[in-house]
């Protein structure tokens, strides 16, 4: 970091994560980022630029300066992304469409933060509640007061009213000559979600046992909600957004292949009694049926967060460790189980992630090195892009730390764009951790120290010979495997 823009960082709020003070605008948020981070030492050819939810809209109202800042943020492989808002079509598309402009003048890829248009299948109205014995509307407030959750088989009606809310910005970029590069949605507490009190609110529910013969088994619940959540999502936004821009990246927050299991929870999510999961030490993994390729995405979209239970769930002494073990696990589901032709751009999220009002003091945060080192894991995985979610008065931190290993990895783009990931193993004890590209006969190899092992680490390769890989602290290595 440059000392002299160090001031600029520390006169940033200090406030806490539970309540934010002021909220930073998004020109400080990105003077901010722009002050904690480099400009990329290598080019970044194709490789997808870094986005996150704290770079989202129009910094200034004086263009030349928009432009200037769309230039930083490129010169360090960030992304400013629009926001589509069907509440305020007029106000959001102007906006939305100015800042395109800027960015095909300076041949920058155009993103979209569509989340606002995709709400709210729930809206509160009586004809999508559940229907009780008696024939009364009752909704499931087990996802919080203020979320209306209803009926998941009484949603049909919602399905052209959402698909409207994407008509007049797809229409209007189409229009203007605008190509969308990249759409995303942070779509969760809404539509069908079998978490909380869902099983039970549908067991009560006259429509939803008329729907569901197999209602009393949770494996036939969920797999009937997922099946409809990932209908919604193909029929209502992935066809529309693909019928416009049949080359745009188009995914939502959470939706990605897996192993038939998820290894983390939502913050608001709560594993409802008698639903079947696999445990590991204290950690319960849910069953999660892999229906990504109904939802008609073109990007994966795994979580890969700090959650403040984590640590909790296992008794490694090295407390990096036990982040470090979950969060690898959730990468390595989504990049084993996406197919090689489908992106994977990872949320992630460093500071712990939705702590208590009162955290116990024994939770410890994920060091920086070890966090730096699984975002290298994660590239070596076949990860492809990044995204940031973040407090406001962590976004300078939080994008510091992803975009200083993005920076780094460009160095080695020919593997990140061509070489095949050959290693997922995710030790269970602390133990060395070897990720590896393999291009041609050359292999890109990290390797992170965990439980003090000396010794190489065998990497097998099926059909080839093994690999030796020594520990090499901070840095990857290439290896010639004839
Ligand atoms: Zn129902």
């Amino acid at each position: 970091m440059r000392p002299l823009l160090l001031a600029a960082l520390l006169i940033l709020p200090a406030v806490g994560r539970c309540q934010e003070a002021t909220p930073m605008t998004l020109a400080q948020r990105i003077e901010a980022v722009i002050a904690a981070t480099e400009p990329l030492p290598f080019p970044r050819g194709d490789r997808l630029p870094i986005r996150a939810m704290g770079l989202e809209g129009v910094p200034s109202e004086d263009d030349a300066e928009n432009q200037r800042l769309l230039r930083e943020l490129d010169a360090r492989g960030l992304a400013l992304s629009a926001r589509w808002d069907p509440a305020d079509v007029e106000g959001s598309l102007a906006q939305a469409l100015r800042l395109g402009r800027l960015q095909k003048q300076l041949g920058l890829d155009i993103g979209v933060d569509a989340n606002a248009c995709m709400h709210r299948f729930f809206n509160g109205d009586e004809s999508t509640a559940h229907v009780n014995e008696a024939g009364e509307p009752f909704f499931d407030s087990s996802f919080g007061e203020q979320y209306k959750m209803g009926c998941p088989f009484a949603l049909r009606d919602r399905y052209p009213v959402i698909t409207a809310q994407f008509e007049p910005f797809l229409k209007a970029y189409r229009d203007a000559g605008l190509e969308l590069a990249f759409i995303y949605l942070d779509w969760e507490i809404d539509g069908p979600v079998e978490w909380n009190g869902a099983w039970a609110a549908s067991r009560a529910c006259t429509r939803c046992r008329e729907h569901l013969p197999g209602l009393e088994d949770f494996r036939a619940f969920q797999m009937a909600l997922r099946t409809l959540r990932a209908d919604m999502q193909r029929e209502v936004y992935a066809a529309a957004v693909k019928a416009a821009f049949p080359n745009a990246l188009i995914g939502n927050y959470a939706e990605y292949p897996g192993d038939g299991y998820r290894y983390w929870y939502d913050y608001f999510e709560v594993l409802p009694e008698g639903a079947p999961v696999k445990t590991d030490t204290r950690a319960q993994y849910r069953e999660w049926p892999n229906l990504f390729s109904a939802t008609g995405y073109t990007f994966a979209m795994p979580v890969v967060y700090t959650w403040y239970p984590t640590f909790g769930w296992y008794d490694f002494e090295d407390p990096d460790y036990r982040w470090f073990y979950n969060m690898l696990l959730v990468a390595t589901n989504a990049c084993k189980s996406t197919g090689g032709t489908v992106p994977i751009i990872s949320w992630l999220h460093w500071h712990t992630t939705s702590p208590p009002p009162e955290p116990d003091p024994a939770v410890q945060q994920l060091s920086e090195e070890k966090y730096q080192e699984l975002i290298w894991h994660m590239l070596l995985r076949g990860t492809d892009g990044l995204m940031n979610w973040c407090m406001d008065a962590e976004t300078a931190k939080e994008i510091q730390l992803i975009q200083q290993v993005y920076a780094a990895s460009l160095e080695y783009r020919d593997f990140l764009e061509g070489g095949t990931p050959i290693a997922f193993e995710v030790p269970t004890m602390p133990a060395p951790v070897v990720s590896a590209l393999q291009l041609g006969e050359r292999l890109l190899v990290r390797r992170t120290e965990f439980g003090g092992f000396e010794a190489d680490v065998v990497l097998r390769r099926p059909g080839r010979p093994p690999v030796f890989v020594p520990a090499a602290p901070g840095e990857c290595r290439i290896i010639e495997a004839r």
